[in-house]
């Protein structure tokens, strides 16, 4: 497990590629990118009259990566979590029935039409990439990474898991995302709050852009994945009122 710990933040991260094979994306600077970032939002905030030794470590912001579904690092019970994806896609090459990609899928996520024509069930696929890698022909093919984002978890006294966004993002989207969540949580640093009450008690503090966005995941009315990498969602930083 990394970990990198600032005043205001904690963020920690799955072993990813360096020791596990199942990571889906190869060498990800994420973890590194997201905790500079805390840094200079909390550099260029207003909390230096309050001695850091005394904050509590459960009032930290939590973040947290995974960079498989099996989501070792708990991103779920954190303030922001990440799960990299892989957005696997059925390509012109020709299938030879030889059903590994099926033994290979433990979400039960793809079916055939005929016996050389799969097809990804998107509803329940967690975009491990392992149908991609199993496959000798490349007929099942990841076209693009990117990363699933989690809001809101927590424990103590009413724990509650984060709640999924829909889409799939790139990683300058979640950097920009990371930006936002933090910028609004070290800004109110000792309300007391923890992150998913700010947002249901003050959603005017997200840009206008995300509110419905956050609002909708963290009442849990919808859970949507993407169906192409197309539909990748970006969040440029003029959204955003991060510092
Ligand atoms: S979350 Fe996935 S990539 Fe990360 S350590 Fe666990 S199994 Fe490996
Ligand atoms: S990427 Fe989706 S379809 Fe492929 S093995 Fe993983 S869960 Fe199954
Ligand atoms: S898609 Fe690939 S792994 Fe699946 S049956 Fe066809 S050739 Fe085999």
């Amino acid at each position: 497990m990394k970990e990198y710990i600032s005043p205001h933040c904690r963020i920690q991260g799955c072993a990813g590629s360096e020791r596990c094979r199942n990571a889906v994306i190869e060498n990800d600077p994420i973890l590194e990118k997201i905790s500079l970032e805390a840094k200079k939002i909390e550099a260029s905030s207003n909390h230096s009259n309050v001695s850091e030794s005394k904050i509590l470590s459960h009032r930290l912001f939590s973040a947290s990566a995974s960079f498989c579904p099996n989501a070792c690092s708990r991103p779920q019970i954190t303030d922001f979590g990440i799960i990299a994806a892989s957005i696997v896609n059925i390509t012109d090459a020709g299938c030879t029935g030889c059903n590994a990609c099926i033994e290979s899928c433990r979400e039960d996520a793809i079916r055939f039409k005929t016996p050389v024509n799969p097809e990804i069930i998107r509803e329940k696929c967690l975009h491990c990439g392992s149908c991609s890698t199993a496959c000798p022909t490349g007929t099942i093919s990841s076209s693009k990474t990117g990363y699933r984002i989690f809001i809101g978890g927590m424990m103590g006294r009413h724990p509650m898991l984060a709640a999924e966004l829909p889409d799939i993002y790139d990683r300058d989207s979640v950097i920009e995302l990371f930006k936002i969540c933090f910028g609004i949580y070290n800004d109110h640093f000792y309300s007391g709050l923890r992150f998913r009450n700010m947002i249901l008690r003050y959603p005017e503090k997200l840009p206008l852009s995300l509110r419905e966005i956050f609002l909708t995941a963290l009442n849990g009315e919808f859970h949507i994945k993407s169906d192409t990498a197309e539909q990748q969602r970006s969040v440029t930083p003029s959204e955003g009122n991060y510092r």
